[in-house]
């Protein structure tokens, strides 16, 4: 496993020359737009497109089909993002963990998921995050930065290529790593018009599937952007006071206002929303916890994803166990709600959100 010292590197204050924007943060239009200031042709937006997102070329000069003077035009406005791999761990069962290095020494993670349906990608949105989730290893260190859309497409692209020495494609993209989405919620949209356009990576929108912790006013936001995305909500419990205990972000967003949002983005959209319940043992995993869930999601629709809870050595969540899992989806059921377990991928790594990264993280601050 090869690793590079980044907080050395940040502590001797070493000169860090700033990177040109990333393409990747341009959508299909505000390229354009750029082009079209630039005295060029709309046209070659599409062929730049081609370039970037079919091809994967990762230096202007290989864009062989513009014209000398726009490719160097480009080249000194803007950079393409590549990330460097820290780490890749590869599980028995094909998921890979990638530790990618930011421009500024930060890291990141991004996770392969292997489906009988097709590859799946689990991108980060932030450096770190700031809700303060009770039971997630993303959040110990807090919030160092946002990450700008090129950085979240170049996560995608990157895994792509290293797909492309399979011939297999990247067929879906889950919002779920490192990070608050709708914290960084500009730069998330951007994202996801560019991984969804035709001439990008065409990943279909009902293919992508984006979770928040429930930042209620960005719900409202996400409902009229006319997406076609999945929607997850992090409920994790089934009352209020339980989802504080949990969830410090239920102070600021409680669980009634976020019902009422969410019903507010079911009726806008007409599409079904998942409510990921993590069961935290003994804390809210019993039968009781079941019923009161049924109850609140009474006629709504949607699905419930069971996420047995991942050990984080700083936290002291313990696993419920399989039967008990089993009885509370039963549970759920009888109620008439459409229930899954997750899937658990990567057991044999640092597959979890934040659990990489925050090893990486214990070596920085050593
Ligand atoms: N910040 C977003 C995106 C993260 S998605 C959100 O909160 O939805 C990752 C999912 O894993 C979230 O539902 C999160 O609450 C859950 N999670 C985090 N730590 C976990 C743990 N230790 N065990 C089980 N689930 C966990």
């Amino acid at each position: 496993m090869e690793m590079t010292n980044t907080a050395a590197r940040r502590s001797t204050g070493e000169a860090q020359l700033l990177p040109l924007p990333s393409i990747y943060s341009l959508t299909l239009d505000e390229l354009k737009e750029w082009l079209v200031a630039h005295g060029e042709k709309p046209f070659r937006a599409t062929q730049i497109y081609e370039w970037l997102y079919g091809k994967r070329v990762t230096d202007f000069a290989e864009m062989t089909n513009l014209p000398k003077r726009l490719r160097e035009q480009l080249a000194s406005a803007f950079s393409i993002t590549t990330l460097k791999t820290i780490v890749k761990q590869t599980s028995k069962d094909g998921t890979i963990k990638f530790l990618f290095e930011l421009h500024d020494g930060y890291s990141i993670e991004t996770v392969l998921m292997r489906h009988n349906y097709g590859n799946s990608v689990c991108v980060t949105t932030q450096v770190g995050c700031r809700i303060g989730c009770t039971f997630c290893a993303s959040t110990l260190g807090g919030l160092k930065r946002h990450l700008e859309a090129g950085e979240i497409v170049a996560q995608v692209v990157q895994v792509q290529k290293a797909l492309d020495e399979t011939e297999e494609r990247v067929s879906s993209i889950v919002v779920m790593g490192i990070g608050e989405p709708f914290d960084n919620y500009d730069a998330l949209i951007k994202f996801l018009r560019i991984v969804n356009h035709s001439k990008g990576l065409n990943i279909g929108a009902r293919h992508i599937t984006v979770s928040t912790s429930g930042i209620i006013p960005k719900i409202y936001q996400f409902a009229d952007e006319g997406m076609q995305i999945n929607f997850a909500i992090s409920l994790h419990a089934p009352t209020t006071e339980l989802r504080t205990k949990l969830m410090p972000i239920n102070k600021a967003y409680p669980l009634p206002k976020l019902m009422e949002a969410v019903r507010y983005y079911i009726e806008k959209t007409g599409r079904r929303v998942t409510f990921e319940y993590g069961l935290f043992g003994g804390v809210n995993d019993q039968l009781e916890h079941a019923e009161q869930l049924a109850e609140l999601l009474k006629g709504l629709k949607c699905h419930v994803n069971l996420l047995p809870v991942n050990y984080v050595p700083e936290r002291n969540y313990v696993r419920t166990p399989r039967n008990q899992i089993f009885a509370f989806e039963r549970a759920l059921k009888k109620h008439g709600i459409n229930v899954t377990i997750r899937r658990e991928h990567g057991h044999d790594i640092d597959a979890a959100c934040g659990q990489l990264r925050a090893k990486e993280r214990k070596e920085e601050t050593r």
